[in-house]
C-alpha cells in the first residue's frame, strides 16, 4: 500500500478502525474513512486523526454519491450493522447500506478506476448444512427470518460485486468474515464476546443461549486485518473465507472466558434466538493457499488484549 490511496466505507467501526491502522502503517498515502456513526464510534479513529494522511468523513453512504476528492486505489466496503442486536434494530438501515450503499462504493471504484473490496460475512452460510463451510457452499438462509436483513442484503452485496466485476470491469475482492473479536467492540453490542467478557468482569452470570452447544469459531481483529489486507492486493476472484477455524461450542467458550477473566459466575441459560445458526467453522484452504494467510494469534492471547481493553477502555489500543 506504500503510496497508495484508500477508501474505508465504515472505517470508524470495530474492524474499519483497525484497518485504517493497518493502511497507514503499510504506508498508504492516503486513507479515508467514511461513516455516519450508525453503530460506530468517533473514539475508535480519534488517535488517527491530525495525521496529515488520514481523513474521517461524516457520510451516509446511502444518501447519493460518495465524493472523495482526488485519486483512489482501493475501496474498502465496511460499513453495514454486524450484530445481530444491531441488525434487529435497523432491519431497514442494513438493507439499504448492504444495497444501496454497496452500489454507492461500486460507483466510486468505477470514477476513480480502483479495486473494490467487499465485506461479506459467514451469514451467507446461514444455519449451514455443510461443515466446515467451504466457499463453494450455497448457504440455508430463511429469506423472512430474524437474520435475513443482515444474510440477504451481504448476499445482495455479493451479487452486485460480481455484476459490476462482469459489466464494469471493477476488480473486486470479496472476504467472507468469520465471527471476529477484539479491542473496541462495543461491551453492549450484544455479540456473546462483549457480553462475556462484560459478564466475566463484573462478576455476574455467564447468559448462554440455548444449550450452549451451538458452535462458533473466534478469529483475532488483527488476524482478520491480515487477511482483508492480503486480499485486497492479491488477484484472487471469487469469495475467500477469512477466520479461525478453532472451533468450539457456547459452553466452552464461557469457560474460556472465564479462565482468561479470571472471573465470572455460573452458566445462565436463555432461550435461544431464532434461526441462530448450530455450527460455524470456516474452511481456510483458499486463504492459505492464495494469499498465504493463517491466523496467528491464540484465543487465550487475544481475550486476554480484548480484556485489558475492556478493563481500561483507554484509547489506542496495542496489538500482539
Ligand atoms: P461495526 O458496526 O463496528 O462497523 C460497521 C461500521 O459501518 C460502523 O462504524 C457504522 O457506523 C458504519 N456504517 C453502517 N451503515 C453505514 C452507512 N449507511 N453509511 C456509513 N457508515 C455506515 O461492525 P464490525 O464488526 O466492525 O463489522 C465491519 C464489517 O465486517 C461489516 O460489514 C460486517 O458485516 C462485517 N463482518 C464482521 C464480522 C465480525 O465478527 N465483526 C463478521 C462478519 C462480517
Ligand atoms: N450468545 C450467547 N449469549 C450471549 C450472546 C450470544 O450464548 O449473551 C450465542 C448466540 O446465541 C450465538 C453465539 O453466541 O449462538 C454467537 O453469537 P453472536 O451474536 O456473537 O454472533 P453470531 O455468530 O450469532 O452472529
Amino acid at each position: 500500500m506504500k503510496g497508495r490511496r484508500a477508501v474505508v466505507l465504515g472505517g470508524a467501526g470495530f474492524v474499519g478502525s483497525h484497518l485504517c491502522e493497518r493502511l497507514l502503517k503499510e504506508g498508504a498515502s492516503r486513507v479515508v474513512s467514511v461513516d455516519n456513526l450508525i453503530t460506530g464510534r468517533a473514539e475508535n479513529v480519534a488517535h488517527l486523526v491530525g495525521r496529515p494522511e488520514f481523513q474521517d468523513v461524516r457520510h451516509d453512504i446511502t444518501e447519493g454519491p460518495i465524493q472523495v476528492e482526488g485519486p483512489v486505489d482501493v475501496v474498502f466496503n465496511l460499513a453495514s450493522p454486524a450484530s445481530p442486536i444491531d441488525y434487529a434494530q435497523l432491519p431497514i438501515e442494513t438493507l439499504r447500506v448492504g444495497s444501496i450503499g454497496t452500489e454507492n462504493g461500486l460507483e466510486l471504484a468505477v470514477e476513480k478506476g480502483a479495486r473494490f473490496l467487499q465485506a461479506s460475512t459467514s451469514e451467507v452460510y446461514g444455519d449451514p448444512t455443510v461443515h466446515p463451510q467451504r466457499e463453494d457452499y450455497w448457504g440455508n438462509v430463511n429469506p423472512v427470518g430474524p437474520r435475513s436483513c443482515y444474510d440477504e442484503s451481504k448476499r445482495y452485496a455479493e451479487a452486485l460485486c460480481v455484476a459490476y466485476a462482469r459489466m464494469k470491469g471493477v476488480p473486486v475482492r470479496i472476504v467472507r468474515i468469520f465471527n471476529t473479536y477484539g479491542p473496541r467492540m462495543r461491551l453492549n453490542d450484544g455479540r456473546v464476546v462483549p457480553a462475556f467478557v462484560s459478564q466475566a468482569l463484573r462478576g455476574e452470570d455467564f447468559t448462554v443461549f440455548g444449550d450452549g452447544m451451538q458452535t462458533r469459531s473466534f478469529c483475532y481483529v488483527t488476524d482478520l486485518v491480515d487477511g482483508i489486507y492480503r486480499l485486497a492486493l492479491s488477484d484472487v476472484e471469487g469469495p475467500v473465507n477469512v477466520g479461525n477455524p478453532r472451533e468450539m461450542t457456547m459452553l466452552e467458550f464461557a469457560e474460556a472466558v472465564r479462565a482468561a477473566a479470571g472471573g465470572g459466575g455460573r452458566i445462565d441459560f436463555k432461550p435461544l434466538p431464532k434461526d441462530d445458526p448450530r455450527q460455524r467453522r470456516p474452511d481456510i484452504s483458499r486463504a492459505r493457499e492464495l494469499l498465504g494467510w493463517e491466523p496467528r494469534v491464540p484465543l487465550e492471547q487475544g481475550l486476554r488484549e480484548t480484556i485489558h481493553y475492556f478493563r481500561t477502555l483507554a484509547g489506542p489500543t496495542r496489538t500482539p
